[in-house]
């Protein structure tokens, strides 16, 4: 070899071997890589392993705390069962579970006790076997009820999905009310509860309210039957005192009478108290409805109480809503005594200052009732506040020395609310003591179209009225007051008003004040056309032709008399007036108001003597006292309502001790046409018979006025 071919190959051997050399440094390269991931691969791993083995050792923490949970929580439930299982036994009731097959599951100790002395029953046994038991064995206390009915109506009460309890009654006379439920699954939970003791309690309440009530019924009929007796007396002193009051000599005796009256008036009030409110507790009270105007009617009211006023610095006065009905349905006399009540109250509480009745309302087109607010306002004593709802109560009154010096029973509030509540309404009390109080209620009542009132009857010839007034409240109650009669009113303010209205349209009547009056007189006397005038009270208790406060009756009785021409009427005849009354004063005294009336009187004592009067007689007016002994009023009626057949139509006017709802409906349904309550009136008694006699002048006098504009039933009596 030479030289350069030895120099190729050891340069050969060095190429060689530098490959090699790179070789394994690639190799060496790659080996310590493949090394480093080994080791980062066991480092991994080895991370891995104590993280699984701290979540091996976390699990098996919890895995024992879990094991504890669940035995404390099996403890509890046993200790819960068992409290649970102990309470159920110790229960006086009986629980039973039933499957939803109606097979007994478990029951508690008192529930299988009843069962102690029969057959028996255990878990497992089907509800209609427990059923038998019961009747086989003679467990239950029927009480008449069929064995398979009861049977029947046990098993049918579980097929619904509410179960309504029943009480069933055992041989022991103990009594079990079951009360079952359904459960989620569809069985049956079942409680079986003692209630011997509630029913033997309501047993014993039940006998106690019973004996309570009768004896309250006793009590109310005693007191009934008292205040009426008590009334006949009583009415005898009162009218003869009003007769002996007529007469009296000198302001001695005339003193003494009045004190005699006074007094009997009083006591015939709280009579009349103490049976109103026996018949309200005894349930006999019944409204009687009738269309009415409640305008009018608390005029009247406080006519009523006008002479108790007259002494006291006091105005009363009325408030109506001007845009309010007048004309209601309802019961118009319990109405009266309700406001006679508080007005009475307002009137007797207070010294000085005014009171105010005042009515308000809503009255809805779209409704029939309308909402009324009635309130009656004083300035007086006032009731202490703690004393409010003391006042309704019966037999209440504040006790204290103030109070000493009123007189009254305590009735009147207990009464007047309880006729509120009859009639469906409500009725408080505002008041501050020494400034006043404030009695409201309210009541719905129906609204009556103005047609359905009685329209009352005016003689012919009056249609047109000249009034002559200065007050716009006279004013406004008068307008109403003539439109409801039919009158067309002209309202003047002033004499040369007057006398220009006069001369241009002559009216058929002219209406002025009292003190006016002569001047009027004047006017009329220079004028061309005869007018009959009238005149109205200046102020309450005004002797005038009208009194005051202006009502409807007592314009239109005016009215009647303004156009009574008795010179020229003189009368026909004597009325012949029919009279039975029984007991022998009030014929007294029947008989001496009747004196100086044109009639012929005959008295009888009974219905029976009536009828055999009447028959005879043939009268023109009756008046009947209506407990009488062998045959009452209101049967004396019948009989001659029968008597009469379709003849002419006798008017019977009846004489009542005390006209109770019920009572007056009962009176007028047996033929009698008006009634009249004791203590008769001298007045009221003498407008009967002027009315007979001015019919008869009619009738017999063909120039007379027409018959029917006497009819005095179309006046509210
Ligand atoms: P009486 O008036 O007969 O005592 P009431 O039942 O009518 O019975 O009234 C009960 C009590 O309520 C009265 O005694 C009185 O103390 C009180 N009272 C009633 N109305 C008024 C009033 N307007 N002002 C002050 N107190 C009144």
């Amino acid at each position: 070899m030479d030289s350069s071919e030895f120099e190729e190959e050891l340069a050969r051997e060095r190429r060689g071997r530098l490959a090699a050399e790179r070789m394994l440094e690639q190799k060496q390269k790659e080996l310590r890589e493949a090394n480093k991931n080994l080791s980062d691969h066991a480092l991994s791993l080895s991370d891995k392993i104590i993280n699984q083995r701290e979540v091996v050792t976390t699990l098996q923490g919890e895995n024992s705390r879990v094991t504890e949970d669940l035995q404390k929580a099996n403890t509890r439930i046993q200790e819960t069962e068992r409290i649970l299982w102990a309470a159920l036994e110790n229960i006086p009731d009986g629980f039973a579970l039933f499957s939803p097959d109606f097979r007994l599951i478990t029951a508690n100790r008192p529930y299988l006790t009843v069962f102690d002395d029969t057959a028996g029953v255990s878990i497992g046994d089907s509800y209609q076997s427990i059923l038998d038991v019961c009747l086989d064995d003679g467990l239950i206390d029927l009480q008449g009820q069929d064995e398979d009915e009861w049977y029947d109506t046990m098993l049918d009460r579980w097929v619904g999905p509410m179960i309504a309890p029943i009480t069933i009654r055992f041989w022991n006379g103990m009594y079990i009310k079951m009360i079952d439920r359904k459960t989620a699954d569809g069985g049956i939970v079942s409680l079986a509860h003692n209630i011997t003791d509630t029913i033997l309690h309501e047993d014993e309440l039940r006998l106690a309210r019973d004996k309570a009530q009768a004896a309250d019924r006793a009590k109310s009929a005693f007191l009934a039957k008292m205040s009426h007796e008590l009334r006949t007396p009583m009415n005898g002193v009162v009218g003869m005192a009003d007769l002996l009051l007529e007469n009296a000599q000198d302001e001695e005796s005339k003193l003494y009478t009045e004190t005699i009256r006074n007094s009997g008036t009083a006591l015939l009030e709280i009579i009349n108290n103490i049976l109103d409110f026996s018949k309200i507790e005894a349930e006999k009270l019944e409204l009687r409805l009738a269309p009415f105007d409640l305008e009018q009617l608390v005029q009247e009211v406080s006519i009523m109480v006008g002479p108790s006023i007259r002494d006291k610095p006091i105005t009363l006065q009325v408030d109506y809503d001007q845009f309010l009905p007048t004309e209601f349905h309802g019961d118009a006399g319990r109405l009266r005594q309700i406001l006679v009540n508080l007005v009475g109250n307002a009137v007797k509480f207070t010294d000085e200052g005014s009171i105010l009745i005042r009515i308000v309302g809503i009255s809805d087109e779209a409704s029939p009732n309308c909402e009324l607010h009635i309130t009656v306002e004083d300035s007086g004593i006032g009731i202490p506040e703690e004393m409010v709802d003391h006042v309704f109560g019966e037999f209440n009154q504040i006790e204290d020395e103030a109070n000493r010096k009123y007189e009254g029973t305590g009735l009147g509030l207990a009464i007047t609310r309880k006729l509120v509540e009859v009639m469906g309404g409500e009725i408080w009390v505002d008041s501050v003591p020494e400034h006043g109080s404030c009695f409201g209620f309210k009541l719905s009542l129906r609204r009556t179209s103005s047609g359905q009132l009685q329209k009352a009857a005016l003689p012919d010839g009056i249609s047109q009225a000249l009034i002559w007034l200065d007050n716009s409240l006279d004013k406004s109650v008068m307008e109403r007051q003539m439109a409801l009669l039919g009158i067309e009113a002209t309202f003047v303010m002033s004499a040369a008003e007057f006398g220009l209205t006069l001369e241009r349209d002559p009216p058929s009547v002219v209406i002025t004040s009292q003190r006016r009056k002569d001047t009027v007189e004047g006017l009329l006397s220079n004028a061309t056309h005869q007018t009959p005038l009238l005149t109205f009270a200046d102020s309450p208790g005004q002797i005038s032709d009208i009194s005051r406060p202006f009502t409807r009756a007592g314009l239109l009785d005016a009215l009647i008399a303004s156009t009574e021409n008795t010179e020229a009427n003189p009368p026909v005849r004597p009325v012949q007036v029919l009279a039975a009354e029984d007991n022998k004063t009030n014929q007294l005294v029947l008989t001496k108001m009747l004196v100086g009336a044109n009639i012929d009187l005959h008295l009888v004592g009974d219905g029976v003597e009536a009828i055999e009067k009447f028959k005879e007689l043939k009268p023109d007016l009756v008046f009947l006292d209506i407990s009488m002994p062998r045959m009452d009023g209101m049967e004396a009626a019948q009989t001659i309502r029968k008597l009469e057949a379709d003849g002419e139509h006798v008017p019977i006017v009846a004489m009542t001790a005390h006209a109770m709802a019920g009572d007056e409906e009962r009176i007028l349904s047996s033929g009698i046409d008006h009634y009249l309550t004791k203590p008769l009136k001298k007045p009221d008694l003498h407008r009967h018979v002027e009315n007979v006699a001015y019919a008869i002048s009619a009738a017999e006098r063909p120039s007379a006025k027409p018959q029917e504009t006497t009819r005095q039933d179309a006046v509210p009596l």
